[in-house]
């Protein structure tokens, strides 16, 4: 079914100017989603055999009602027979209820599968988005995955709920009503169908410009979100350099676009639902007086003229919906298509067929590394050599956009590397199992990301079946147990999301405190840029100093202080690592590393 539509009017869909082509998408892909959507409705084949039965039983007692009107009306009125008039308005309420009652209970069929289907999309959509790498993110905008989960899944729901149905039912409708009426009078059937022609052109004409209206507002809409976004993100920017105004017309701009946008649309269909509107009413008017005129000359009955006057409406009504119907599925399979691709995307960092756990120790060791980002004209980092021993300490330095925060992603298996290869304890870190990984090497962010919940929730995230005890215990090695314990209602306080009731301190507090529940083996940690006050600084740099102990740790480094505390320094600069060494050693070789030292020490004694 789905095919036929796709191919009824596919090649004329699409040919709106000016449009992203994003939005649009041919025949074939069409079907592909369409059917490949069909299979993921797969386990809702009861609902839909239910809906679709339904469908059939509302679509014959729709058609039944002017059946029974006629013979009311011939049988029962015209022939002054009482019984037969009465058996017809028994049977015509008999209709009119199971009518109702077929149409309640398909709606409810038709909204148990279509929010079924949806929320396995969701979900599936989800899941994916949560599995993909760093790389994945690097090359989605929150917003957009935002979009895809929210407005075309939406853009869907109408689809899914209604549009198969709606257009089984008005197919049916259609053909039906015509078999009706040309068994009853081909006279009249035939007068009509005068308008059809012009009904015909008017409905490929509005396929046509409502296609193109739609994918307008919808590309209006998208940019005054991102706007809205930006507006909203970005506000402590714009508030700093008084830039509110310039925003606020912007806005108003892109707002206006959407306005006149959605105004355009709507003329669109009110002119071609009014000329409908107008042809069913030129139609009754003939047929009222051209049937009348027959009744007279005594062709067709009485019965049968009011007959086709009432199933006029069942001719005009699937007409409009199957034309607006076309724009429902070319939209909902756009998104499909999207929503698809996005679940067809690989991991990148994905799990080996047959993964090995890592060991509890082990040398962490990089061989011959280079690395460019998706889309980057020039490698990140290029042959780099690096072996880690157990319990060292290392500090990677160097001047910004060297290198430093992609080769610490590399160690911890953020990405994996273009060429060469990371082990652990001689295990290529491809092979290892994400979970011994994960394990093994955590990687403590600048900034402690806070989720909803409380401040036990947002430490146990890192391993969710910590007991309280636990919890106490990773808080306490770090020596920090004492600091949430001084919250009203210690680690039990909520947290707001994004974390706007703990300080930044705190925070990283909070993400060290998920590191020390881990208990990790390697330590990667990427030095805050921002400085805390010095207070807050000492207590974090203590709880720090506790985490290390024991463990290896890699840190991007932008502190004398941190880099003194190393065991050796890396340097890296233009993508190369090109002084390896303890801090005197490299001061004393009088090199790059020396040059920063110096202006570090410039800057603390200022
Ligand atoms: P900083 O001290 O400023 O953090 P860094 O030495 O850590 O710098 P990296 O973050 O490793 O530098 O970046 C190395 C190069 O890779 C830079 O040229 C940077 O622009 C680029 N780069 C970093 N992250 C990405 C990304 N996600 N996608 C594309 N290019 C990136």
């Amino acid at each position: 079914m789905m095919g036929m539509r796709g191919g009824g009017g596919g090649g004329r869909g699409g040919g709106g100017g000016g449009i992203r082509d994003e939005d649009k998408i041919n025949r074939a892909q069409t079907r592909v989603v369409l059917v490949r959507s069909l299979r993921m409705a797969g386990e809702f084949r009861r609902n839909a055999l239910r809906a679709f039965l339904l469908v059939c039983v509302t679509v014959a007692c729709t058609l039944a009602g002017p059946v029974i009107v006629r013979h009311g009306i011939d049988g029962g009125i015209k022939s002054k027979d009482l019984s037969s008039l009465n058996r017809a308005v028994v049977a015509y309420i008999i209709v009119v209820v199971i009518n109702y009652l077929a149409s309640r209970l398909q709606y409810v069929q038709l909204n148990a599968a279509g929010e079924g289907f949806l929320r396995i999309l969701r979900t599936r959509v989800f899941a994916h988005i949560q599995r993909q790498s760093m790389a994945f993110f690097d090359r989605e905008k929150a917003g957009v995955l935002v979009a895809r989960m929210t407005a075309d899944v939406e853009s869907m729901s109408e689809l899914v709920q209604f549009g198969l149905m709606q257009f089984i039912s008005s197919f049916l409708l259609l053909m039906f009503a015509l078999f009706l009426l040309l068994s009853m009078s081909w006279e009249l059937t035939l007068i009509t169908l005068i308008v059809f022609p012009f009904i015909i052109a008017a409905s490929v004409k509005f396929q046509r410009d409502a296609n193109k209206a739609y994918l307008e507002v919808r590309e209006k809409d998208g940019a005054n979100l991102s706007a809205l976004q930006e507006g909203i993100t970005g506000v402590r920017v714009i508030q700093a350099y008084a830039r509110e105004d310039e925003q606020i017309r912007r806005f108003e701009e892109s707002n206006r676009a959407l306005f006149r946008s959605h105004l355009h649309s709507v003329r669109v269909s009110t002119w071609y639902f009014g000329l409908i509107e107008f042809s069913g009413i030129a139609s009754t008017a003939f047929i009222v007086g051209i049937g009348g005129w027959l009744v007279h000359n005594g062709s067709v009955s009485l019965g049968t003229v009011v007959a086709f006057v009432l199933l006029l409406a069942n001719l005009f009504e699937p007409v409009q919906q199957l034309s607006q119907l076309y724009n429902t599925v070319q939209s909902a399979a756009a998104s499909l298509h999207k929503l698809f691709g996005l679940m067809d995307a690989v991991p990148d960092v994905a799990e080996h067929p047959h993964p090995v756990d890592l060991p509890a120790q082990g040398v962490l060791a990089a061989h011959d590394l280079t690395f460019a980002y998706q889309g980057a004209e020039r490698p990140a980092l290029v042959d780099v050599s690096l072996a880690v021993a157990p319990g060292e300490r290392l500090a990677l330095v160097g001047p910004t956009g060297a290198g430093k925060s992609t080769l610490a992603k590399l160690l911890s298996r953020l990405y994996d590397p273009t060429q060469g290869h990371v082990t652990f304890d001689d295990v290529d870190l491809r092979v290892a199992s994400l979970s011994s990984l994960r394990e093994r090497v955590v990687v403590v962010p600048q900034e402690g990301f806070l989720f909803g919940g409380t401040i036990r929730d947002n430490i146990r995230i890192a391993r969710p079946s910590a007991t309280d005890d636990e919890v106490a215990t990773a808080l306490d090695a770090i020596g920090v147990r004492e600091r949430f314990d001084e919250f009203p209602e210690g680690l039990d306080t909520e947290v707001r999301e994004r974390g706007s009731r703990l300080s930044a301190g705190e925070r990283q507090l909070v993400a060290l405190g998920r590191a020390a529940l881990v208990d990790p083996a390697v330590l990667v940690l990427d030095e805050a840029t921002s400085n805390l006050d010095p207070g807050t600084e000492a207590e974090v740099e203590a709880a720090l100093e506790r985490l290390m102990q024991g463990r290896t740790t890699i840190v991007v480094a932008h502190r004398l202080t941190t880099v003194q505390r190393a065991d050796r320094i890396v340097v890296v600069d233009k993508a190369r690592i090109v002084e390896v060494g303890s801090h005197n050693e490299l001061v004393a070789l009088g090199g790059k590393y020396a040059a920063l030292a110096r202006a570090w020490e410039k800057s603390h004694a200022l």
